[in-house]
Formats: structure tokens, sequence, C-alpha cells
């Protein structure tokens, strides 16, 4: 989609990867002038090869009649220190934003006015369970005959989506990367997921992490918000979005707690899913008869999506139909064999410590392949999760100090991932469940989590073989 309100004008682009070339091609589109940089010798090459203008722009000098700066999500930007270039278009007295920023200058949508009449944007934020609720969301509206269209974090970058149609909802995953620099962020309909401590190297601490998320729900940003309110984090921000006990702007998400108070709330209790108006019951879903939102953490997500969709005027048995077709996305919580009782679930998306508990929560008896490059924080959340655990084969570079921080339960250092399947295969018993649940990044042994459940994907399938039952 072209960038609006830059005809003519000169706009900075700094990080030349998929975002930062997008960038560049929407603003140009919207007949802004552009000029980018690179760190890298690599990005600075494509950048000449898609006939880009280069310009040092770690330089205050280099600012000199440009409109603002356009920071890719990649670039670690603000802590510990900002990135020269920022630093310089600071100096020069040049905004900084970003390609969020860019999108809702170029889509804003009227002030709230029911659904159905212009294309409605949806931002979906939280420290987990983002993709499964973006995902949900567009499912949901498109099984129901809505247009939809899925961008930022998964499905297409955020200036790469087609003009959008009258009607049509866009659903926005966004990462504490994008909320933190985005200038404006205007949509139709906030979420927040949860809220739990991850990428605290980027932003300082806890304390920046809830700011980046925070800013998507700033006063003047979405029309309505449904926010979690099971942590401290999200009671806050609907408190201070709400303007007192009658409001319906925001709608409540718990998965345990009963909101029956709220204005307007969706919880899940034992597999069920209720919906409250002013002390009134109006909606419910059984759960439990969905087979692709396996577990509490996904009937939290089922909640969320739930209550995105009452907000844009869906009905209750609506959603319930969509949601039973609903398929999972691959690496959260994916059954990817079963054999002589056994399953094996892929749940390599579950990189932290939180997103690993509740994995763990989700099964009886696990087989728990876990372990990879840890995050600051320490495994202290698991322990509570701990009996449901037969086994713990740990794998990665650093897989003998993980094993070191779970008392109480076997664990054996298998390092590789070929190991640790084969061993927790072989001693598996029937009913058991062999689950990836790492609580840990990737990077040790593989390019990111996907590689990583591709890698368990193929193990699974190699010791299939090996052992016919
Ligand atoms: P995100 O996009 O926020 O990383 P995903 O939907 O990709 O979220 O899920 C990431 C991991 O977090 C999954 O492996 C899953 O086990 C776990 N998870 C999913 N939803 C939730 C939730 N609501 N609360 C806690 N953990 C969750």
């Amino acid at each position: 989609i072209p960038v609006q309100g830059f005809a003519g004008k000169s706009v900075a682009v700094l990080g030349m990867g998929r975002s930062g070339q997008a960038a560049a091609r929407a603003l140009q589109a919207g007949g802004a002038q552009v000029v980018v940089w690179d760190d890298g010798q690599a990005g600075r090459d494509l950048a000449e090869a898609a006939g880009l203008v280069l310009r040092d722009l770690t330089k205050p000098a280099s600012y000199a009649g440009i409109t603002a700066l356009i920071v890719s999500p990649g670039i670690a930007h603000l802590y510990p220190a900002p990135h020269p270039a920022i630093a310089a278009a600071w100096a020069a007295g040049a905004p900084v934003d970003n390609d969020i920023g860019l999108f809702f200058r170029s889509f804003a949508t009227d002030d709230w006015d029911g659904f159905a009449t212009t294309p409605r944007v949806v931002a979906v934020t939280g420290s987990n369970g983002k993709s499964t609720t973006s995902a949900l969301i567009h499912h949901i509206m498109a099984e129901s005959g809505r247009p939809a269209q899925l961008a930022g974090n998964i499905g297409r970058g955020v200036l790469d989506i087609d003009p959008a149609r009258d009607g049509e909802v866009v659903v926005l995953e966004l990462s504490s990367y994008q909320t933190d620099l985005a200038r404006a962020m205007t949509p139709d309909v906030a979420v927040l997921t949860n809220l739990t401590s991850d990428h605290l190297d980027r932003h300082a601490g806890h304390g920046g992490y809830f700011a980046a998320k925070r800013r998507l729900f700033a006063e003047g940003g979405p029309d309505r918000a449904v926010i979690g309110v099971d942590e401290n984090e999200g009671r806050y921000v609907a408190n201070q979005l709400s303007q007192g006990p009658g409001d319906d702007r925001v709608v409540q998400v718990s998965s345990g707690q009963k909101l029956t108070e709220a204005a307007w709330s969706v919880f899940a209790r034992k597999g069920f899913l209720a919906e409250y108006r002013h002390g009134r019951q109006v909606g419910s879903i059984d759960l439990r008869a969905i087979a692709g939102l396996p577990g509490a953490h996904n009937h939290q997500n089922a909640c969320a999506a739930y209550a995105v969709c009452r907000t844009l005027g869906l009905g209750p048995r609506t959603i319930e139909a969509a949601m039973q077709s609903y398929p999972g996305l691959p690496h959260r919580s994916q059954l990817v064999a079963e054999r002589n009782g056994v399953r094996f679930v892929n749940d390599s998306k579950a990189t932290n410590v939180d997103s690993a508990a509740k994995a763990l929560q989700a099964f009886a008896r696990i087989r728990w392949i876990c372990g990879g490059l840890q995050k600051d924080g320490g495994l202290d959340a698991l322990l509570p999760h701990l009996p449901h655990v037969a086994k713990a084969y740990v794998i990665g570079r650093e897989a003998a100090d993980f094993a070191r921080q779970l008392p109480g339960i076997p664990a054996e250092i298998c390092t590789t991932m070929a190991q640790a399947v084969a061993l927790a295969a072989a001693e598996a018993e029937p009913g058991d469940v062999v689950l990836l649940a790492p609580a840990a990044a990737s990077f040790d042994q593989y390019d990111n989590f996907e590689q990583r459940g591709a890698d368990f994907i193929a193990c699974v399938a190699a010791q299939i073989a090996d052992q016919p039952g």
C-alpha cells in the first residue's frame, strides 16, 4: 500500500531487511524520495541492486531536508544506546518512526461506527499467544464470509498487504520490537493477550518491555480494547482505558477468573467460554470440543479472538462454528505423530519459560525435550509444572546448566535433538506425550524456532520408521 503524507518529501530508511525494503517501496509508491542505509555491506548492496539511493544516516548532517527516519524492527535501536542513526536523527530534529507507524498513517480509519463500512484494523500484542490469536481471528472472519488479511509478525509485511476493501478486516500481529517505536497506532480493536517477561535484553528490563507493549493502548489509540487481565499489567491497562464501570470500550478476558462484574467480559472456566455483558451471560462455547485449541493457554487465546469477533459484530454461534475448523499453527502444540499410544507434540515456539509452562500444563505425563539458549530470569516459573514431567531430555549447548535448574525430576543431557527424540521415544509408555517445549531460544543450534521444530518432526519420523509398531 502506498504511504500517505510524504509525497514530494524526502524520507530516510534504516535497515534493508524485508520490512526496510517494503517501507522504501511503499514510500516511493506514495510519491516520497527515499534514501536508505544499512550497517552491513550486504544490505547496502541489496539497496543498490534495487536502485535505491544510499546515504550514511549515522551523521546528523545527512538529515538536511529529511522529513523522517524509518527504522527496521530488527535493529536494536534504543537500548543499551540509541543506534547512531537514531541519535543523529534526534540531533537533527527528524522524527523517528517505523513501518507500523507508516501503516497507521496510511490506513487511518474513521471513528468507530460499527462493522462493515470501512476496513477494520485489529492489532494483537502480548507476550504469548499473539500468533495463535491473530490466526484464529483471521480464520473466524474468513470462515464467516468476511474478507480478512493477516499481516505483521505473521503473514505478510504490514506494508505489503493488498489495499483493503470495505468491510475487510486486517489483523496485525505486533511484537514489542514494533510497538516500541511506532509513532501513532490507531487500530479499531487492540488486543493484549497477556504479559510476562520476554525480550528483556532489548527493552532494558520488564519496565521497558511493558512500556513498549502499552504504547498500543495509549489515549487516542484504539477504539476498542480486548485485554487479558490475569496479570497486574493487563488490569492496569484495562483500568486506564475504561471510563468507569459502565464503559464497554474494554472487553476483559481471563482464563480462570469469573469476570461477571465487568461491563463486558469473556472468560474460560473448566473448558467453557462465557461472555458476560453488564452482569448477564450472553454467550458460551464448549472449548473442549475444539480440537485445534488444546490447553488452558489456547482457551485464553480463544477468549481473546472471540471477544474481537464480537466487537466486529459476529454472533456467538457463528464464531463457535468457525472455531471448529481452526487447524492450529505449526510449532504451537502441534501433534506430529502418534505411535503405540504415545503422542509426539511439537511446541518449538515455546521459546520462553512462560509458554513452556503452559505446554507442560496441557498434558498429564510428559517426556520433555527442553533446553537451548536460555533467557534472563531463570527457570523458576517451570517448577510448579514439573510433576507432569516423567523425564527431561535436555538439548543445546548449555544443556548441563539447564538440567541443573530442574530439581526433583530425572534429567538426561542429550545435547542433540536426534539423541533426545531417540531416547524419549524408546522410554515412552502408552499415554505419554513426547513434548518439544524448549523454554529457550533456538539460536545456539538453529537459525530459528521453525528450523528446530522441523528437526524435531524429522527425528520423530526417523524414529517411527526405525521401530515399526
Ligand atoms: P506468540 O506469537 O505471542 O509468540 P504463539 O501463538 O506463537 O504466540 O504461541 C507461542 C507459544 O506460547 C506456544 O508454543 C504456546 O505453547 C504458548 N502459548 C500460546 N498461547 C499462549 C497463552 N495464551 N499464554 C501462554 N502461552 C501461550
